[in-house]
């Protein structure tokens, strides 16, 4: 079958969950055999999220093939399982840069160059894919960020106007609204879903299917008074209420038909509805786990977007322990040697999360020598993983003044620092080790047990004792100080193969005390929990067990 297309747009608000349901109109095409990629458009003009604070724009996801990304794109891969790349996430910013580019080139002999048609065109381009021939896909879904109506995002309709004309039912158009509940009046209110379609369809789009997001549930006749007043079909108006889960997101969408509206405005038949047995049961387990685990985020954005896919694969390690993961932040820049008993009492465990610069690292280190001291489950991710070996050099091998180079460049114990051996493997002119690396890890350490662990789901991911995992930092444990870690407990347990660099460090002694230099957040998905996380919460239950 040729590729289909599906647009996504939203209108009147914006966190309307757009990317959660482009993410569920992608697992339910998979459910049904087709081969399906979800992308990004984000109006901005940043060329990517790399450089967004998180906290406008969330965490920055990082894809395997190196691209600093939105996080929609976390919520895309831990649906479908699917792996983005690069062309998966696009901005205004990057696509103003090709076509600058290319007429600094030359390329447009000399023509003017404008957003009609030069920036459309380009859009439309990367919209069908063009750059990536023989990929073979059944069904592209295109998100759109912003809301209808944006200036900014009048480019990337117009675009949406044209491709429609041109593909003719091999597009869809999604169109999501809000439809907020009035209180006082207790009424749900429609008005806002008409004027947000009326917008489209004054950009000469009109919407085949639209998602109704609400609070209260929708009676037949308000989807049809919708139906009538916005041209689309009634089995085409589905709602979105609210759920307990994300992971909810996909069946109720299914029961309600979404994916066979799709099918059915393209022309495909429609068959059976799928059981998607593997979810479901990833479902049910989600619905009984609910004693609880408590897990510190030691962070120092108060944001819940900010350590998404954290959140997420700790959940999800969760679900798949049986158990509820409650996660409690825990705000560094505010942690001290006298109240850190106090802020991490009751945690099972703790992970000190990644991130940049010195604000908040302090924390971290006061946070990594208490549960080191008092062998509370740890895990550090990145930079978390940088201030557990700080503090290990502070505290245990006795250099007061070890540092990061990030942190204090002139540091004389710099145990983490910019290495040699790094600039043989990153790219060239960039010094951020960015997407997916091999890791070599150590037979017998904790972290080679964890990967390994007897669990069927994962042994196809992970074969034997190279694993790959995803990175975006620009400093590395400094193997000068190697042996000296060693001699005095904290140990390597994986390492990149070619030059050597500390993937993962670990206290063997300690229950279950790991640091990672790359990003096991990135690669956790609904189906395939990550094998760290899921033995990190292990340790953490048999821990509350114990106490
Ligand atoms: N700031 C650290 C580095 O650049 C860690 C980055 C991170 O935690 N992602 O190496």
């Amino acid at each position: 079958m040729n590729t289909k297309y599906i647009f996504v747009t939203g209108g009147v608000v914006s966190s309307l969950g757009k990317g959660i349901i482009s993410a569920s109109i992608g697992k339910l095409l998979q459910a049904r055999g087709y081969k399906v990629t979800i992308q990004k458009f984000d109006p901005y003009i940043n060329i990517d999220p790399g450089t967004l604070n998180p906290y406008e724009h969330g965490e920055c996801y990082v894809t395997e093939d190196g691209m600093e990304t939105d996080l929609d794109l976390g919520h895309y891969e831990r649906f479908t399982g699917i792996r983005t790349t690069r062309h998966n996430s696009i901005t205004t910013g990057r696509i103003y840069k090709t076509v600058i580019d290319r007429e600094r080139h030359g390329d447009y002999l000399g023509k003017t160059i404008q957003v009609v048609p030069h920036i459309t065109d380009e859009i439309k381009r990367r919209m069908l894919r063009e750059d990536e021939q023989g990929e073979d896909l059944d069904f592209v879904i295109t998100e759109v960020g912003g809301t209808i109506g944006d200036i900014e995002s009048a480019p990337f309709m117009e675009a949406i106007r044209q491709l429609r004309w041109q593909l003719g039912r091999n597009a869809v158009c999604v169109h999501l609204t809000y439809v907020p509940y009035l209180k006082a009046a207790d009424e749900l209110k429609t008005k806002p879903t008409q004027h947000s379609v009326k917008e489209l369809q004054g950009m000469g789009i009109q919407p085949d299917i639209l998602v109704l997001r609400t609070e209260r549930h929708l009676d037949d006749a308000m989807r049809l008074k919708v139906a009538s007043f916005c041209n689309v079909d009634l089995e085409c108006v589905v709602q979105s209420e609210d759920v307990p889960s994300i992971y909810e997101v996909p069946v109720r969408m299914q029961r309600q038909g979404l994916d066979a509206a799709i099918l059915r405005k393209i022309g495909i038949p429609v068959g059976e509805t799928p059981a998607m047995l593997p979810w479901n049961r990833f479902l049910e387990k989600q619905r009984r786990a609910t004693r609880e685990v408590h897990i510190a985020l030691v962070g120092k954005y108060d944001l819940q977007d900010a350590y998404k896919s954290i959140r997420e694969s700790l959940n999800l390690a969760g679900i798949y322990n049986d158990v509820k993961a409650r996660l409690h932040f825990v705000n560094s820049e505010q942690l001290t040697a006298d109240n850190v008993a106090e802020q991490l009492k009751d945690m099972a465990g703790v992970v000190i999360c990644p991130g940049f610069g010195r604000r908040g690292i302090e924390g971290k280190i006061v946070a990594a020598e208490y549960t080191r001291t008092r062998d509370i489950p740890t895990f550090g991710i990145c930079l978390g993983m940088q201030m557990m070996v700080i503090e290990f050099a502070r505290n245990v091998l006795g250099y007061k003044d070890a540092n990061s180079a990030e942190m204090d460049p002139d540091t004389p114990h710099n145990v983490i620092d910019m290495m040699e051996e790094q600039k043989s493997i990153t790219e060239m002119g960039g010094t951020m080790r960015l997407g997916a690396y091999e890791c070599e890890l150590v037979p017998g350490s904790k972290a080679a047990e964890a990967y390994t662990a007897d669990n069927s789901q994962l042994s196809t991911l992970y074969s034997q004792l190279t694993v790959r995992e995803r990175h975006r930092h620009r400093y590395e444990f400094n193997n000068r100080y190697l042996d000296a870690f060693e001699h005095h407990g904290m140990m390597c347990a994986g390492c990149h193969p070619e030059a050597h660099l500390v993937e993962i460090v670990e206290i063997p002694a300690l229950k279950w005390y790991i640091g990672t230099q790359f990003h096991p957040e990135y690669s956790s998905t609904v189906l395939h929990p990550h094998p760290l996380f899921m033995d990190f919460i292990k340790s953490c239950i048999d821990g509350t067990a114990q106490a």
